[in-house]
């Protein structure tokens, strides 16, 4: 077995970050490891509940050993066996965003021979996380660029506080992550805003509609006011802005004492700073990006390289996690405000 790799939960964001990603990267490798100090900069630090289901889906998926998989626990000890495709069930007892959880297990299920499905059971539009449309719009059809076949769908939607909602993840893995290149995004192909409302008022998604309306200037045939089934009551709000070359979803969740107006201007003041930006690559997409590009260039694919604006402080932590998994080289340079990352092997 290999030497485990020792990380300190507290560095950079200190957040639950470092835990997923170091979940996905040891199931990958192979490489054991600890992290102490986990999520030492947060509130409430150690393993909230969506962090444990993460480490107990990748132990699933791994066959692994692990110490510390308890709330609240600032020590993890993982230990990968070996990793088996096929079809898993992953209920998270709550709200907790199903989203995390899939994309803590992906990775490495993209590398075996055979195919896999994820049910997920939880929360699937939550604050602080990817939503739905984004996972199914955006990153997985980014990800099957470089080889694998992925799709998402949704069957009800799962809001904070009553979760339930239910999706599915189907993986057809390719031979190995080919490098993906994201430089321009390419002309506006057209703009979208829904808004969701499960067990509440529509006039709640209208008003949301409405205050984006005036602000984008966007004819009507643009929105759209669903109500969807749900466990309890919940909105969202979703713009999903599609240009030639990629699919950047923006999405806000409503919140008791919020305003729908508030909630509405959260989601487009994110659009349009990526709208007036011109790079392809949101922050969070940024993010997220690192990871299967840092596998294609550890398998010596290429890696692949991408335009976005400043990097978040999310993204310098999570690079270097994937620096102390892989022996690979991360480039950035960061010019006017547009930044280029470069993933290449060592
Ligand atoms: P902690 O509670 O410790 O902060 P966490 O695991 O809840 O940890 P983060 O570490 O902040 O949360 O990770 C959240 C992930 O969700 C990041 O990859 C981030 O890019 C992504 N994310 C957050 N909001 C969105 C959004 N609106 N659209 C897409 N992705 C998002």
């Amino acid at each position: 077995m290999t030497a485990p790799l020792h990380i300190d939960g507290s560095f950079g964001e200190g957040g639950g970050q470092i835990v997923r990603s170091s979940l996905a990267l040891s199931l990958v490798t192979g490489r054991p490891f600890t992290i102490e100090n986990l999520r030492a900069r947060r509130a409430k630090p150690g393993l909230a509940r969506q962090h444990l289901v993460a480490v107990k889906a990748a132990a699933d998926v791994g066959q692994a050993r692990v110490e510390g998989a308890e709330l609240g626990s600032t020590r993890l000890v993982f230990e990968p066996g070996e990793v088996r495709p096929g079809e898993y069930d992953f209920r998270i007892g709550s709200a907790g965003s199903t989203s995390l959880v899939a994309q803590t297990v992906l990775p490495a299920l993209l590398h075996m021979h055979g195919p896999s499905v994820l049910h997920l059971e939880g929360g699937t539009h939550n604050p602080l996380a990817p939503p739905f449309e984004f996972l199914a719009k955006t990153y997985l059809p980014l990800i099957a660029r470089m080889g694998p076949k992925l799709d998402a769908t949704l069957y009800r939607a799962g809001f904070y506080p009553a979760g339930g909602g239910r999706l599915t993840v189907r993986i057809q893995p390719g031979d190995s992550l080919q490098p993906l290149e994201l430089l321009e995004r390419g002309p506006l192909r057209s703009g979208r805003v829904r808004a969701l409302v499960a067990n509440l008022p529509a006039h709640i998604a209208l008003r949301e509609c409405r205050t984006i309306a005036e602000h984008s200037g966007w004819e009507e045939s643009c929105f759209s006011v669903e109500s969807v089934t749900a466990d309890g009551p919940g909105n969202v709000v979703l713009i999903e802005l599609e240009h030639e070359h990629v699919t950047e979803v923006f999405g806000a969740v409503g919140q008791k004492g919020v305003k729908a107006e508030t909630v509405a201007l959260h989601a487009w003041r994110e659009a349009q700073a990526y709208l007036e930006s011109g790079v392809p690559v949101g922050e969070h997409l940024a993010d997220q990006l690192l990871l299967p590009m840092g596998l294609s260039a550890w398998q010596n694919r290429g890696g692949g390289q991408f335009r976005t604006g400043p990097l978040s402080q999310h993204a310098h932590t999570h690079m270097e996690v994937l620096r102390q998994f892989l022996e690979i080289v991360i480039a950035v340079d960061e010019r006017d405000g547009v930044t280029t990352v470069k993933v290449g092997p060592a």
